[in-house]
């Protein structure tokens, strides 16, 4: 026994690499693809903490057996594709262009934070919002959803709460029994925050409609994500290119992985590869949110804007094949699934 344990030990001193990798698995509309509505993504640090980066429209709900268990859920801005103003009808149904999607009056992000009783790591303004909708699912006579005690919490957490951040604000949770927590700090992201109409109440609606006018819940955001394997992760958000990205992205967190949205609105089809080799200078990129169906049988199809920016970028660029669970190593390096 003795001497088992001893080669066990040894085996892992030769390959720490075994228990160190981050996982991230995109849920998407369409399995083993990357399609136009696609999100959703889930992180696992190898101390087990697990979390939720917007939940969309891809997910079918908070119960959508592909989540698991979710201890946080990160939420970057209101647009209802990010905060989640439908939800997918199932898996696979509709194009990888346009995924079938129905209202989801509540938003995914709160219906996930309810069922899975997980902590909301977001603004204090879009936790506000947040809050109210987890209450209204939860129902009267419920104890209403608060801001969580303290800034490093361990998870999970006893009931819903949220990270009481904002921008530059860092938040850790730890796994019950691991020496180190994940730290989640918010980032600047330039981009706006107006909430989808349909989540606001009739009269709010009203109002707004009056005068033409958008309702924002504060700054949109990005998050720096640092792992207890070492590995930071940037997780862009919809963002412009903007200094950020190498002063206080490159520079000081020296994220050495980018998750990096796509899209027409914030440009990055166009400024993608200036903002990836010479501001944030990762030393891998997954692409996400690219409003296009971007593969066809799992492969990139060759005329897309993601193949055209693919070419550009001189990291390792991979694409956020939903259901495809990818490992990181602390340097950023892909070690499984890419
Ligand atoms: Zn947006
Ligand atoms: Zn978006």
């Amino acid at each position: 026994m003795k001497i088992a344990c001893a080669a066990f030990a040894l085996l892992l001193a030769a390959f720490p690499a075994l228990a160190q990798n981050v996982k991230i698995t995109p849920i998407g509309s369409h399995r083993g693809e990357l399609c136009a509505n696609d999100r959703a993504m889930i992180f696992e640090d190898p101390t087990g903490v697990r979390f939720l980066y917007d939940a969309g429209p891809t997910v079918t709900g908070g119960n959508d057996p592909r989540l698991g268990t979710i201890h946080l859920v990160l939420l970057s801005h209101m647009h209802g594709d990010h905060v989640g103003d439908l939800k997918l009808k199932a898996p696979g149904e509709g194009t990888c262009a346009n995924s079938m999607r129905v209202p989801a009056p509540n938003s995914t992000t709160a219906e996930v934070v309810a069922a899975k009783n997980a902590v909301m790591v977001t603004t204090r303004a879009m936790a506000a919002f947040v809050h109210n909708k987890v209450d209204a699912i939860h129902g009267s006579g419920s104890k209403p959803m608060d801001f969580c005690p303290t800034l490093a919490v361990t998870v999970p957490v006893p009931a819903a709460c949220s990270s009481r951040i904002d921008m530059g604000g860092v938040f850790t949770a730890r796994a019950d029994g691991a020496r180190q927590g994940v730290e989640f700090t918010i980032v600047y992201s330039a981009h706006v925050n107006d909430v989808a109409p349909s989540l606001l109440t009739k009269a709010q609606q009203d109002l707004l409609k009056a005068d033409g006018a958008q309702l924002g819940y504060g700054p949109p955001v990005g998050f720096v994500v640092k792992f207890t394997n070492g590995l930071g992760a940037y997780l862009s958000s919809d963002t412009a290119v903007f200094g950020d990205m190498k002063t206080v992205i490159s520079d000081f967190h020296k994220a050495s992985l980018a998750v990096i949205n796509l899209g027409p609105n914030p440009g990055l089809f166009q400024s993608g590869a200036y903002a990836i080799n010479d501001l944030i200078r990762p030393a891998s990129v997954i692409f996400t949110h690219v409003n296009e169906a971007a593969t066809e049988g799992g492969k990139l199809k060759a005329n897309t804007q993601t193949a055209a920016l693919m070419k550009q970028v001189k990291a390792p660029a991979y694409l956020a094949i939903s259901e495809r669970t990818m490992g990181f190593d602390g340097k950023g390096k892909c070690v499984s699934g890419c």
